[in-house]
């Protein structure tokens, strides 16, 4: 290896040596570059090796499934609750002079990273110049999301909110006053900060406030450290029925264990939060979210239609173009719904074909016979 990434990455040769076996080796313009795509032992999924220079992944976030008894055991001091966004996890930093937007899995996404240096570049770059060797971390989110999908009513199409600053080499980030301080004076958007709480108030608080992200339908909390070194996070319910309303269409292609995580997470939440009327009435959500999702993917298969996951995007021609290129260099199967150009950009609503829920329900509907 001509460049020392052991040496950046805290490693020993020997280790170093053996974890470059788990990288995936992939190209962007002219450069190859090296990601990390599943979780290791010792390094963060999403770490990149790109030209001589590390892009550390972002650090897996753990969960509390009982707010009461998790968050005192986890936190020891003051408790900063952001708000989670659902949308897709992007870095960006500044390798060989320019930005470039990492997905989460540590692939350069080039539709992100035009999008991303059309619309905040400049406050990007300004924000990297003041920080050099930081990258920025953040979700983008809204309606019209290639990887994701959840409308926002504050987010017209697609939007970053910034939820780090970290070095790109190791990952250590700034603390969240600082971080907040910095990414406000750079004038870029970031996720709300919804409290600051003494540890053992901060169960009961977030409770309070999941209880308001529910009722809006948003997606949860993320609970930091001042530090940001302990991050820990907790969802509401519509985020955990969204979810498995979402899988429950596809059901023969999202992964079991992605669906059961969802309703253990259900069973917690209810354990701790609910009266008996309540209890009856999530149950009932969840019998919707499960059955009535499958019923509607059965249904539509009968009469003919393509089932998969819905997306839209609306950007500059030049930039979906790059995108529809990119998904389908992945090997997805794309169909098309609507395309057309307005003031200026290109509006695309496609489906990812999901061959495994397609085929299997279209047999199942054709009387195969199932030995189980
Ligand atoms: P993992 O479990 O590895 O963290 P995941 O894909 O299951 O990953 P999520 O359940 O969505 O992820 O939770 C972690 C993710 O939440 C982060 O990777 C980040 O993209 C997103 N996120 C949204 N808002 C915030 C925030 N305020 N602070 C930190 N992360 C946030
Ligand atoms: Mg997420």
């Amino acid at each position: 290896m001509e460049h020392d990434y052991a040496d950046m990455l805290g490693l020993s040769e020997y280790d170093f040596e053996k974890a470059f076996d788990s990288f995936d080796e992939r190209s962007y313009e002219d450069t190859v570059y090296y990601s990390l795509p599943d979780y290791h032992t010792k390094l963060e999924r999403g770490t990149v090796l790109f030209d001589g220079e590390v892009v550390r992944g972002f650090p897996k976030v753990p969960r509390t499934l009982v707010l009461a008894e998790g968050v005192p055991r986890y936190f020891s001091d003051t408790v900063y609750v952001e708000e989670k966004m659902n949308g897709f996890n992007v870095r960006v930093a500044r390798v060989d002079d320019s930005l470039l937007a990492f997905t989460r899995s540590g692939i350069v996404c080039p539709f992100t990273t035009m999008y991303l240096r059309r619309r905040y570049g400049g406050e990007i770059e300004a924000l990297i110049d003041s920080h050099p060797d930081c990258m920025v971390c953040g979700e983008l989110v809204g309606a019209d999301n290639p990887y994701t999908r959840h409308p926002y009513p504050e987010v017209d199409s697609l939007e970053l909110r910034v939820f780090d600053v970290r070095r790109q080499e190791s990952g250590e980030p700034l603390p969240v006053e600082e971080r907040r301080e910095v990414v406000d004076s750079h004038g870029l958007p970031q996720v709300r900060l919804l409290g600051v709480h003494e540890m053992e108030e901060a169960a009961s608080e977030v409770r309070d406030t999941i209880g308001e992200l529910d009722a809006e339908n948003r997606e949860g909390v993320l609970m930091k450290s001042a530090d940001v070194g302990q991050q820990l996070k907790y969802t509401t319910s519509a985020a955990n029925q969204d979810d498995l309303a979402f899988a429950f269409t596809l059901p023969f292609d999202y992964g079991q264990a992605f669906m059961f995580r969802r309703i253990i997470r259900e069973a917690f939440q209810s354990h701790e939060d609910d009266t008996e009327e309540e209890r009856r009435e999530r149950a009932h959500r969840l019998g919707e979210s499960i059955l009535g999702s499958m019923t509607e993917t059965i249904e539509r298969v009968d009469r003919g239609e393509t089932v998969g996951e819905e997306h839209s995007v609306k950007a500059k021609p030049e930039e979906v173009e790059v995108l529809l290129d990119h998904l389908r260099d992945q090997g997805l199967h794309l169909v098309i719904e609507e395309d057309r150009v307005e003031d200026g950009e290109r509006y695309v609503e496609f489906v990812k074909k999901t061959q495994a829920t397609q085929d299997k329900t279209g047999v199942y509907l054709d009387g195969k016979i199932v030995r189980e």
